[in-house]
């Protein structure tokens, strides 16, 4: 007896599961349940078997088998931290900073940001969209199936209600889901110069409560599971200080958002801990965070979301300490931070790369971070970022027989297959086996 299904994946010599519930971290922090010679079982976009190819093989057929023909397969990545909406971009700038100058100079020259923020100001809704797009084909080429999404270049309620939009586009024309964060308080904008708790009020007053509305108008007439809109805010010296987080986040809260924050990307302000006290999900970057906000952060049951393209991208040799939070028992996730100033990086790969050779997680601990723990990060661990019955199918092929490879190489895509809700949305040239009979009567049982 063999049960009817429409996909089956099988011959991975290791099949990583990450099966489990909720986060990983401490010594679980780099456990992937990995399965040797595995399978996985697909209906209806979701996994619904997993075991080794013949336990799998012997109960259940699909009208398309796919041999992984030994190769690796685990979930999809998941990318906790991006900014893809954003018209321009900033070689310039990037050549001029190698050349010396810093992202706060930059930035205080009335550079940097601000000159994103005109130009997606003056983009149309359908430009962000034409933009953004070739940036989403390429994270889904190297293997990402689900991403936060920030607005953040807009810092008026009109452009930011358009950049949100051009989020909730994004995700109904392309594989990727995309989870949307709010970031209106990414930068005070330059009209605001001197006057930031303006911003703020405008922020709290105006952008928020539109942004949740058009959140829960737009979400209300789609078929997905409604997920609250997420709210993020950069605290850091040069951006908006401790009093105006709290403000913004209260108010966030107060409309049923979820919580984020950039939190000590360039200096402590006590901004992890002001985001556990709140109850965050996630506090982003972490470079400067002290050991008792780290700690603190833990307890609340928050994750930590490392961004190591950052300071990659800005030529910067500190980073973030990955190996200090697991030891905290903190779960660590792992993002790109993809925007078009300080880390212009689609490749959770590459992240992977980073983060084990500049913060020392080990190939498995990326893999984690870059799947359950991300998950959880986007308010998602219910349903991604695992290979278990229930689960997304949201899974990967790479072109090598173990796992480590993705750590060890880097700069160029190990990704040979991507599937997305047990749909094949990406394959890499030289596709793979695809059985479309196997011996035996499966055809008519297909049929039902
Ligand atoms: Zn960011």
């Amino acid at each position: 007896m063999t049960t009817a299904v429409d996909l089956v994946v099988y011959g991975a010599r290791q099949l990583l599961t990450l099966a489990g519930k909720g986060t990983r971290r401490g010594a679980a922090s780099g456990e992937l349940g990995l399965v040797a010679d595995g399978a996985v079982a697909i209906s209806a976009g979701q996994i619904v078997a997993v075991g080794t190819t013949s336990e799998v093989l012997q109960s259940y057929r699909a009208p398309r088998e796919i041999d992984a023909g030994g190769r690796v397969v685990l979930p999809g990545f998941i990318d906790a931290h991006t900014h893809p909406v954003f018209a321009g971009s900033r070689q310039d700038e990037f050549e001029r900073r190698i050349a010396g100058a810093t992202y706060l100079e930059i930035m205080a020259a009335g550079g940097g940001i601000m000159s994103t923020v005109r130009a997606t100001r003056q983009a149309s809704l359908e430009q962000l969209v034409g933009d953004a797009l070739p940036r989403l084909r390429r994270m889904l080429a190297h293997g990402t199936t689900t991403a936060d999404a920030k607005t953040g270049y807009g810092l008026t309620t009109a452009d930011e209600l358009k950049c949100l939009e051009t989020i909730r586009i994004l995700g109904k024309r392309q594989p990727i889901e995309l989870l949307p964060t709010f970031l209106g308080a990414h930068a005070v904008p330059e009209e605001h110069a001197g006057r930031a708790d303006a911003y703020v009020e405008l922020v709290v007053e105006e952008m928020l409560p539109a942004a949740a509305e058009q959140h829960a108008r737009s979400a209300g007439h789609e078929a997905s599971a409604w997920q609250p809109l997420a709210c993020d805010v950069f605290c850091d010296e040069g951006a908006f200080n401790l009093e105006q987080t709290r403000r913004i986040l209260v108010a966030a809260k107060d409309l049923g958002m979820t919580l984020k924050l950039h939190a000590d990307e360039f200096a402590s302000l006590g901004a992890a801990r002001l985001a556990a006290e709140l109850g965050a999900v996630s506090a982003d970057h972490l470079l400067k965070t002290p050991a008792d906000e780290i700690t603190a952060m833990a307890d609340a049951g928050m994750v930590g979301v490392l961004l190591p393209g950052t300071p990659f991208g800005l030529g910067l040799s500190d980073y973030a300490d990955a190996r200090g939070m697991v030891s905290a028992g903190l779960p660590v996730a792992l993002g790109t931070d993809l925007n078009p100033g300080t880390c212009y990086c689609e490749s959770m790969p590459f992240i992977i790369a980073l983060a084990c050779r500049f913060m020392h997680l080990s190939p498995a601990e990326a893999i984690v971070a870059s799947t359950v723990n991300a998950a959880f990060a986007i308010g998602r661990s219910g349903d991604l970022g695992r290979l278990q019955p229930g689960y997304a199918a949201d899974l990967l092929v790479l072109d090598v027989d173990d796992y480590r490879h993705l750590a060890y190489r880097f700069g160029s895509s190990l990704v040979q297959m991507v599937v997305k809700r047990g749909e094949i949305v990406f394959q890499a040239r030289d596709s793979l086996t695809q059985t479309q009979s196997r011996k035996g009567d499966h055809d008519q049982q297909s049929a039902n």
